[in-house]
């Protein structure tokens, strides 16, 4: 039984049949009308997911391609920013700052809670002289399943008026609500492998007038990353280098299933995702990392029973069952793992991966709640 494989990870995530065909078609050329129209299409589309008039920027790279883009045509080296860690995606953002010679201040919440509010403020106010040039917040963090209060942070960094705000939304794009007009955020990247629908290959950067003036002055080496070529291109439907022109064909078919959903049905399923497999990891008496007013749209971290490595959970539900969920990282290695419910996934997967890892908790000798339980719990949010 090959072939049944099923990913709950939050990335890459599954792909839909309509989008699959696309890819296996002949490529066509990169810069033939028939492409422009497609770019059009797609950009139009991406507009419409970020809700947002700013340029939306198509990028050849993962996400974390589309990030470094959007901290270094910023910025320039021995820019002051302030950059919020509370897992590894978070820490990665520090990490391509110091890469850069940009001095970066870390707002760090131990792995598993949201960043406070009130640090950036309390950061914010005191810089009187207006040094801070930006403030990096990793909107949903999805090592650990915890979203941090943007609209908050990003409130004061509007008071600040001075700071761009730049928002890693790889996991909240496409399964919560990023407003990005209505709350005025600067810079936003994402990765196709999430909640695009699509596999990994593309990442998207929309920036906004303000970032655009800074970065008439920003400094941070850059060539394959520059955003004013993709700019310049971008008015005409077309990328300044070869695009993976399957993958963006793709997305033209999955950004016509997002639009036809709608967003705030999307955000609805995510939720209501969420919420199943939360109620059914309760009453299965197993732990969970972020609390309920913290808890990701897009992934749910889940602590094993005492005694039990997080790894072994993952190594069965894979053998017995062909289901991926994805594992802790750093620290949290054997410690969670984490169950993906980004993208295109459906009430039918949320039952499927439950009732897997409740058989698969039997099966290593896990007594700790009634048989069926779990699926129960989900049952009764799904049908609510
Ligand atoms: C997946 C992800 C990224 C990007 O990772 P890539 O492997 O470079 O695509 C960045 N931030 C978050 C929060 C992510 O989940």
């Amino acid at each position: 039984m090959d072939d049944k494989l099923m990913l709950m990870i939050p990335g890459p995530t599954p792909v839909p049949e309509q989008a699959l065909l696309a890819l296996a078609k002949h490529p066509i050329g990169h810069r033939s009308g028939e492409f422009s129209k497609v770019m059009a299409e797609v950009t139009e589309g991406l507009k419409w997911l970020h809700q947002t008039q700013n340029d939306v920027l198509v990028l050849t790279a993962s996400g974390t391609g589309a990030l470094e883009a959007g901290i270094i045509n910023f910025l320039s080296p021995g820019d002051r920013v302030l950059c919020g860690a509370n897992g590894k995606f978070g820490e990665r953002w520090v990490e391509v700052c110091t890469a850069y010679g940009i001095q970066v201040e870390t707002i760090s919440a131990p792995w598993g809670q949201a960043l406070d509010p009130e640090a950036f403020r309390l950061q914010l106010e005191a810089d009187t002289a207006k040094e801070i040039k930006a403030v990096i917040i990793t909107h949903s963090e999805t090592s650990t399943g915890v979203v941090n209060d943007l609209e908050t942070i990003n409130r004061h960094v509007k008071a600040h008026g001075q700071a761009l705000i730049i928002v890693d939304a790889v996991t909240s794009l496409g399964a919560m609500n990023v407003p990005v007009d209505a709350w005025d955020l600067d810079v936003v990247g994402s990765g196709s492998q999430k909640g695009y629908m699509i596999p990994p290959g593309l990442g998207f950067v929309s920036v906004s007038p303000k970032a655009w003036e800074a970065y008439k002055t920003a400094k941070c080496p850059r060539y394959y990353l520059d955003l004013g070529k993709y700019r310049k291109d971008a008015a005409k439907n077309s990328t300044p280098y070869t695009t993976p022109v399957n993958l963006v064909i793709a997305l033209q078919t999955t950004l016509r299933m997002m639009r036809e959903e709608g967003l705030e049905q999307i955000f609805a399923r995510h939720s209501r995702h969420r919420a199943a497999t939360r109620a059914a990891i309760k009453a299965l008496n197993l732990g969970l990392l972020a609390d309920d007013a913290s808890a990701a749209y897009s992934i749910t971290a889940v602590q094993p029973p005492e005694g039990l490595d997080a790894e072994k959970i993952r190594s069965v539900l894979k053998k017995q069952f062909s289901i991926v969920m994805a594992g802790g990282q750093d620290h949290l290695k054997g410690k969670i793992f984490r169950i993906g419910h980004l993208g295109f996934v459906s009430d039918r997967d949320i039952l499927t991966a439950i009732s897997a890892l409740e058989a698969t908790l039997r099966e290593l000798g896990y007594e700790g709640a009634v048989p069926g339980a779990g699926v129960a719990a989900a049952v009764r949010v799904l049908a609510s």
